[in-house]
């Protein structure tokens, strides 16, 4: 049996979805305060949000006339059961996320003081944590049954069509009473059905040995309702992919679908795993985790932004803020630099005290805007990148300049390789008693 528990879960909602959840059209771009307020509500839940995953595998699943039967207590809905018939289930794993109590206390707060956009952004972010905690935990499971060459079907949940509400409460006993560890946040049910803190979600994911049979029948594929871009084992396109991806490439996302629906495992160009970074691991995961925000866009490809602090090596010390955006191509095509920027954040006056700045503004200015190393090239080509090994904070010199280029290359590197180990070794995240 499997139980998973994880109290710091990814929370990296894709914008796309965020978007979709706030109602705009999918070509529209937010900007304005549109755009502060989606990103006020991110950074809101970055810093405050205590979110948490569960999930654990039944004990046993059985089929009866007319109800579903786990660990002994009964449940009724056809649509469920004609799923788990279909794929011929021979098991289920029953999960719980929340994006924990603190949103909702904030978004009370928000309305009481008469802030209504504050509240819409930050309860809608709420939601699209509750999507995307879901939608990575079934990833999870995925990795992990593909390589027991299982395949697990769509979650399901009470409130879900032919899955009456009321059945919330005895799933969620059922999730409490036969954990081997205790959920890792509260949950309650309120008489409505509706669970507390409201930014939750309880489901069932089926699971079978017959991937043959899921593959064959598409209401048993969750891969066309899974946002989740960077997935290896993809067996169909996401529906709400956008529509440029299909157009722009289609033999490349055909090429996915069909080599994954022959069940033959997709060409994968990885990044080095064990690799022997300039700048040491501490940094980087410092970095990662405080000054990088990874975003994976519906076709896959990855916007990536690190924030960068230094000072100026005269006048005083003042500090100076750059921002570095990056797009990369898809995991499959080894992340590809396409487009790659850095310059002043917005708001900074710090680097108007560098040096060669006060010498020459337009000059720095320019040469920092036509720098691109390795554009074009893959991410992993960072690793066999000359550059200084040190150099000043500012950003005076060209090799100053190449130094910090491999700093942010490298913590995106970094990162993105933690996160695919993460997925790579979901089982050794699992605890697994048999
Ligand atoms: S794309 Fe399909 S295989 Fe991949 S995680 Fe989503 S549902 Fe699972």
């Amino acid at each position: 049996m499997i139980e998973l528990v994880d109290t710091l879960p990814d929370i990296n909602v894709q914008p796309a979805e965020y978007k979709r959840l706030l109602g705009y059209p999918r070509d529209r771009v937010l900007d304005g305060r549109a755009r502060e307020l989606a990103e006020w509500a991110r950074g809101w839940y970055a810093k405050n949000g205590k979110p948490w995953v569960y999930a654990r595998e039944a004990q046993t699943v059985q089929l009866t006339n007319g109800s579903i039967l786990i660990d002994g207590v009964t449940f009724a809905s056809p649509k469920l059961q004609k799923m788990l018939h279909e794929a011929e289930a021979h098991g289920a794993i029953l999960a719980a996320v929340s994006a924990g109590p603190e949103l909702e206390a904030e978004s009370q707060r928000l309305w009481l003081e008469e802030k209504p956009d504050e509240y819409f952004f930050l309860e809608i972010f709420g939601s699209a944590v509750v999507e995307h905690l879901m939608t990575m935990t079934g990833a999870r499971l995925c990795a992990w049954a593909e390589s027991r060459k299982m395949a697990v079907l769509p979650h399901y949940s009470p409130g879900y069509p032919e899955w009456e509400i009321d059945q919330q409460p005895r799933l969620l006993e059922l999730l409490n009473r036969t954990a081997q560890q205790p959920l890792p946040g509260k949950v309650d049910v309120l008489e409505s059905g509706m669970l507390k803190p409201k930014k939750s979600l309880i489901a069932v994911f089926g699971l079978t040995n017959h991937t043959d049979r899921v593959r064959k029948l598409t209401d048993l594929v969750a891969c066309e309702n899974c946002s989740f871009g960077s997935c290896q084992y993809r067996r169909v396109p996401y529906r709400r992919a956008p529509e440029f991806s299909k157009t722009e490439s289609p033999s490349l996302q055909e090429e996915l679908a069909i080599e994954n629906a022959a069940g033959e495992p997709v060409k994968i160009a990885t990044l080095t795993r064990d690799a022997k970074y300039a700048v040491n691991a501490r940094a980087l995961d410092r970095w990662a985790a405080e000054r990088l925000t990874i975003a994976t866009n519906d076709d896959g490809t990855i916007d990536a932004v690190f924030k960068y602090e230094g000072s100026t090596c005269s006048n005083m010390g003042r500090t100076i803020h750059f921002v570095y955006r990056l797009k990369l191509g898809r995991r499959d095509e080894g992340y590809p630099i396409r487009e790659i920027t850095c310059g002043p954040a917005p708001g900074d006056e710090g680097h108007r005290f560098m040096c060669r700045y006060m010498t020459n503004a337009e000059h720095l200015m320019v040469a920092i805007d036509h720098e691109k190393p390795l554009l074009g090239q893959s991410l992993n080509d960072v690793l066999a990148w000359q550059r200084p090994a040190m150099s000043p904070s500012c950003y005076c010199e060209p090799s100053s300049r190449k130094h910090k280029w491999g700093l942010v290359l490298e913590t995106i590197h970094y990162a993105l390789v933690k996160r695919e180990t993460e997925i790579a070794n979901l089982a050794t995240t699992m605890v697994e008693s048999k």
